[in-house]
């Protein structure tokens, strides 16, 4: 059925409108901001960016790092590297004089967990007193012996307890707290923090911390803008996991429709690069998919590993997201859905090089 066209008269000034605000850039105002590098990086080399009234974005220090600031105090997703610290600290204390109460962590890399140590001992436990006054709350998560707790799945404990030598995690980096189900969530600050587990996806200890009233969906490495996802085979992680990961992503992210020139929107903060929008997310989902296609379907014509990587499957994409650069390479990610594609059952298992 065709739709009754309006006439002219009536749709020429709201169309008028809509243009003069699109050719203005009003529209995209809020992607610009989220997607402006800074002027000049500060001395400290981090860039505090404010994402709601009470949000920052933390950038520079090894991973992205967000801090919620209220009443209590600050509660931090992820805290960098052990050597960003130090900064980090003095970066908090310039938006805030009160303490870190609770630090979430999005895994176990060690980009993610450095600070740990140093941003829990200058904290203060939720109810730093509780034990003592025979309260009965003896859980790490309110009184952890004064010090600001950490949170995270039981898997990132798992393994940074089996890593050994030099990879070993000293034990002031490991959560004080962790949960082996689903979710965990908790309410501080006037918000509502939701900490989602997804299996199996950059590692198996990945999480999504959903800040429920800012609207921000902090998403660890599940999406790392600098390049494609980093996939830890080692440490659990798959490629199906992490396309998993990707549409929950999408399933609980809101873009600024149907009025495309407000600002409004859900925020994606990635382990590492610039803040995401719906759009943003959707063309990184779709590059992992289309990619992951293309080498199912090269097996299926049964070609190697060198014959997949030959045809070139991240074609269109390795401008925007590849990198030759550092330890996770377009053809590291090229080899890693190779691996996990041709080792399920069926006529390509037989291919694997
Ligand atoms: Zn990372």
């Amino acid at each position: 059925m065709k739709r009754p066209t309006k006439s002219w008269k009536t749709t020429a000034p709201a169309a008028a409108v809509l243009l003069a605000l699109l050719s203005s850039g009003v529209g995209w105002s809020g992607r610009a901001a989220a997607q402006q590098p800074q002027a000049a990086r500060p001395a400290d080399g981090l860039d505090v960016q404010k994402l709601r009234d009470d949000v920052y974005l933390i950038a520079g220090a090894g991973s992205n790092i967000v801090a919620q600031v209220g009443p209590i105090g600050v509660i931090l997703v992820d805290s960098g590297t052990t050597e960003a610290a130090p900064r980090v600290l003095a970066a908090i204390r310039r938006l805030t004089p009160l303490p870190v109460r609770y630090i979430i962590n999005t895994s176990m890399d060690r980009d993610h967990v450095g600070g740990n140590q140093l941003l829990t001992a200058s904290g203060l436990s939720i109810l730093p007193g509780a034990v003592v006054a025979g309260a009965g709350l003896d859980d790490a998560l309110v009184s952890n012996a004064g010090k600001a707790s950490v949170l995270a799945h039981e898997n990132v404990q798992t393994r940074m307890s089996e890593a050994t030598g030099a990879a070993a995690y000293p034990f002031a980096l490991w959560p004080t707290k962790t949960f082996a189900f689903h979710a965990y969530s908790m309410y501080l600050n006037g918000e509502g923090f939701r900490v989602i587990h997804q299996p199996a996806a950059h590692t198996d200890g990945d999480v999504i911390v959903e800040l429920r009233r800012s609207d921000v969906l902090v998403t660890g490495d599940l999406i790392d803008t600098t390049r494609f996802p980093m996939i830890d085979v080692s440490r659990g992680g798959s490629v199906q996991g992490l396309l998993d990961a990707l549409n929950r992503l999408m399933d609980m992210t809101i873009y600024n429709l149907p009025i495309q020139w407000n600002d409004d929107r859900t925020l994606l903060v990635p382990g590492h690069g610039r803040v995401y929008d719906k759009l943003d997310l959707l063309e990184y989902r779709d590059a992992i998919t289309v990619v992951r296609d293309r080498v199912a379907d090269l097996i299926k014509e049964g070609k190697n590993l060198q014959q997949v990587k030959a045809a070139n499957p991240t074609l269109g994409y390795r401008s925007e997201y590849g990198t030759d650069r550092g330890e996770w390479t377009t053809d590291k990610f090229v080899e890693t859905i190779f691996a996990e594609l041709a080792k399920k059952p069926g006529p390509a298992a037989a291919r694997v090089n």
